[in-house]
């Protein structure tokens, strides 16, 4: 089942993100959690893909698991960055083999150990380039969503011209956009205001990260360049110490996020799980009432 082809029957979609575990305990958890999320039912589940391909095997297999074993649409991240074209065609093979029918198409970074890497002729430069590649070659046997960033990404400070990149991915193959995490709904507003006016008319589900840690919620925002906001400092920074507290203010704040965006017209959410049953379970049961 491809994502695109649930949006004419649904006006909102929730899905779960998961990332590849490192230990086998982690992994038989991360099992379990999947199983107890989906009894949420989702409309579909999405597993990331280690720049480099350092956990492509576990992101295969698990969603090859979601799909399997709880019959929910599942969507493999997949990044060419330090891939050759070659490789990619591999990997997009195995993973057609593998009944994967749905891709997020993303460039990725430089893994730590390769930090200088840079494209050569055989290498993709954008993702824009890799969907093109797959509509090529695999026609519309995958279903393509791609990454956007509501406050331009963080090499790409220029919003408008970060927001053309975006519309260049559609125009390439892809069929819907899910956001980097963002703190101000008023950016997730504009940037669609400002995809529209370009001429994309796809969805563009929010992503929402629960806060539940604030230190690693400062470090990650540093790193992906999303803003954490004024109205979140004054929550958090005070509670920081209280793991309990933080848990508990990121639930609500997260609700009041999820519950203003629908109040703007949001097609539903991405969460990003941080491969836990909780606290995105409380935030979509509570979501879900309104
Ligand atoms: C929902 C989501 C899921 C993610 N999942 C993963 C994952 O599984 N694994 C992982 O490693 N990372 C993941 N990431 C992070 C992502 O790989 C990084 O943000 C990466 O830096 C950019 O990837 P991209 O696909 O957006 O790149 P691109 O769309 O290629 O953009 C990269 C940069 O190039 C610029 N650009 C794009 N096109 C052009 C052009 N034609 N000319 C000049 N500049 C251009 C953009 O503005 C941007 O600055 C995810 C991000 C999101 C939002």
């Amino acid at each position: 089942m491809k994502i695109k082809n649930l949006f004419p029957k649904k006006s909102l979609t929730y899905s779960f993100e998961f990332f590849p575990p490192k230990t086998p305990e982690s992994y038989q958890k991360l099992l379990s959690t999947i199983a107890q999320l989906a009894e949420l039912k989702p409309d579909f589940m999405t597993c990331t893909y280690g720049a480099g391909g350092g956990s492509r095997d576990k992101t295969l297999e698990i969603v090859e698991h979601i799909q399997k074993q709880h019959h929910i649409p599942g969507v493999a991240h997949l990044t060419c960055v330090c891939h050759t074209k070659d490789e990619i065609k591999n990997i997009l093979e195995e993973m057609k083999r593998h009944g994967i029918e749905n891709i997020l198409a993303l460039r990725g970074d430089p893994p730590k150990d390769q930090p200088n890497w840079t494209p050569g002729p055989e290498n993709f430069q954008y993702s824009s380039e890799l969907c093109a590649f797959i509509r090529r070659h695999f026609g519309d046997h995958f279903g393509i969503a791609v990454a956007g960033f509501p406050e331009g990404h963080v090499l790409c400070r220029d919003r408008e011209l970060d927001a053309k990149y975006l519309k260049t991915k559609m125009d390439s193959g892809a069929d819907f956009v899910i956001t980097q995490l963002f703190f101000d709904n008023q950016d997730y507003a504009s940037y669609v205001s400002r995809l529209r006016r370009l001429g994309v008319t796809a969805r563009v589900i929010p992503g929402i990260l629960p806060i539940t840690d604030y230190q690693g919620l400062i470090k990650f925002c540093n790193m992906c360049g999303a803003t954490v906001t004024d109205g979140v400092k004054k929550i958090f920074e005070p509670i920081q110490a209280d793991k309990e507290k933080v848990h508990e203010e990121g639930i609500q704040f997260a609700i009041r996020q999820c519950q203003e965006l629908l109040k703007m017209g949001a097609p539903g959410f991405h969460f990003y799980c941080l491969n836990k049953y909780e606290p995105v379970t409380t935030i979509l049961k509570e979501v879900r009432k309104s």
